[in-house]
């Protein structure tokens, strides 16, 4: 019996999965793998929310396997040693990847590749299926990588991507792999409360869902806080649970201005992680030296508390922070606007809240999470790298009438209209009545910390 291993990472479906398609085309049987990786956990990089979604992620994708005759199979350790145990249980041919961005995945490609060899058995790394374009397929003359994402985006849109692969009917799995059990969320601590399901079930549905009534209002509404009108796929596509290659086709079918304004944000997706495939220390390092001498989570650890907890004193902020924590997402808006806050106006190392970010982020992602943290600090690829965004003018704007800050703020929410934005100025009100603190900082005190700091004074 010719047997082939499809060993899953960040691709935990069915459809569209060119990994498990090859292996079934080029097998009897086949043996779908998932390592819980020790390698990973000893990184720090597993958090609550993101293992309670990988739980769903397992389960379901077993009972999609199973509703083919399949099951998945998960073991525990090391990810090349349990590699070689499935392969020397089932004389396998080659084992199947979907080929990643992050140094730990190239790593692991390379550990396998040479683990695999000396037992005479292939390694074959598929290329889009994380990402819709690979990174390195398209570049600028005598460069590795795009630095800049209008330019990439233009050839990430000529470049096309490829056709979309149909799930398997029928999987054969051989008898006698063993298989732990599969995890379940509940017996994950420290979850968010509004956490969404995982799984690829879900996932197609939250994908089919906003394709037939969301996408519509996309360019319109996709940076209004409280209309919540983007996709929410961000996990999904982290996970893996939907295919971003059939996202972009599928959306593309819908068509029109929302739909681009929709798939140039994949693009984006796709322009961080060739950044990251290229400069894998920008996972830590600075993308570009700003000569910065941040200050410090211990230096300034009351306000980084603060931001933590959102209680800084202005409201968006806290609202977005607060969602954070309750949802495991945080709206892209809030994300941007509250790591201005941290690196801009706090002047604090953008490394700390992107940890933070990491702690509690469903979709925390090495390539998207330190990326735009690195853009909104100014380290990154953003042309205007001292960019400072006001909380203030941003509430204002994003957030009109203030019903964001109503939903995640309730300590203010009778505060009428847009006036929440901006509660140290009410007068007439008993300011003891509303249990919420006074500004951190006066915003013009930070912007003039971080000018002199770059330089710009
Ligand atoms: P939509 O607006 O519906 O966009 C569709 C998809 O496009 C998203 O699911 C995502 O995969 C991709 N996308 C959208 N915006 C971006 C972007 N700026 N960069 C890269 N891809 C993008 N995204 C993550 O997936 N994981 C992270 O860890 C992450 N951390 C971030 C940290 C900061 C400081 C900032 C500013 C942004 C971060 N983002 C991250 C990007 C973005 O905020 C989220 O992808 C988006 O908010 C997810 O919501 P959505 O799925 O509804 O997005």
């Amino acid at each position: 019996m010719r047997v082939r291993v499809v060993l899953f990472t960040s691709d935990l479906r069915i459809h569209d999965h060119p990994p498990l398609r090859a292996a079934l085309n080029s097998a009897d049987a086949v043996v779908p793998l998932f390592v819980r990786d020790r390698g990973i956990a000893a990184t720090g990089f597993p958090a609550p929310n993101r293992e309670a979604f990988l739980a769903d992620c397992l389960r379901d994708l077993d009972a999609g396997l199973r509703e083919r005759g399949g099951r998945l199979v998960v073991r525990s350790g090391d990810v090349v040693d349990e590699v070689a145990k499935v392969v020397a249980e089932t004389d396998a041919l080659a084992v199947h990847l979907a080929g990643g961005v992050s140094g730990y995945a190239r790593r692991r490609e390379d550990r396998l590749r040479e683990a695999l060899h000396a037992m005479g058995c292939d390694l074959v790394v598929h290329d889009a299926v994380v990402t819709c374009v690979p990174p390195g397929a398209v570049t600028p003359a005598g460069r590795d990588h795009f630095a800049v994402f209008t330019p990439y985006h233009r050839h990430w849109s000529n470049q096309g991507t490829r056709a979309v692969v149909r799930a398997p009917r029928a999987v054969t799995v051989p008898d006698g792999v063993g298989s732990e059990e599969l995890p379940a969320r509940t017996a994950v601590s420290g979850v968010s409360p509004g956490l969404a399901e995982g799984g690829e079930r879900a996932g197609r549905a939250r994908l089919t869902a906003w394709l037939r009534s969301g996408i519509a209002g996309y360019e319109a509404g996709h940076d209004d806080l409280a209309g919540d009108a983007t996709s929410r796929l961000s996990p999904d596509l982290h996970f893996g649970t939907v295919s971003p290659v059939e996202v972009v086709h599928r959306a593309s079918t819908v068509g029109g201005r929302a739909a681009e304004a929709f798939v140039r944000q994949l693009a984006w997706r796709d322009f961080h992680h060739q950044v990251l495939a290229a400069r894998p220390a920008a996972a830590h390092a600075n993308y570009r030296a700003q000569h910065d001498r941040w200050r410090s989570e211990r230096s300034a650890a009351q306000e980084v508390e603060a931001w933590r907890q959102g209680l800084t004193g202005y409201p968006i902020v806290d609202a977005a922070m607060r969602q954070l924590r309750h949802e495991g997402w945080m709206h892209n808006r809030g994300r941007l606007l509250t790591a201005s806050f941290l690196t801009k106006t706090l002047y604090v190392d953008w490394r700390v809240g992107a940890r933070y970010f990491l702690d509690l982020l469903v979709d925390g992602d090495v390539a998207n999470n330190q990326l735009n943290w690195q853009w909104m600090a100014g380290t990154g690829t953003d042309s205007r790298p001292n960019r400072v965004l006001n909380p203030v003018a941003q509430a204002k704007r994003y957030d009109p009438d203030g019903a964001y800050v109503r939903r995640w703020v309730p300590e203010l929410a009778d505060l009428p209209g847009a006036a929440i934005h901006e509660p140290w100025k009410l007068t007439g009100l008993d300011r003891a009545a509303y249990d919420y603190p006074d500004p951190l900082l006066d915003l013009s005190d930070g912007l003039a910390r971080f000018k002199s700091a770059r330089g710009l004074d």
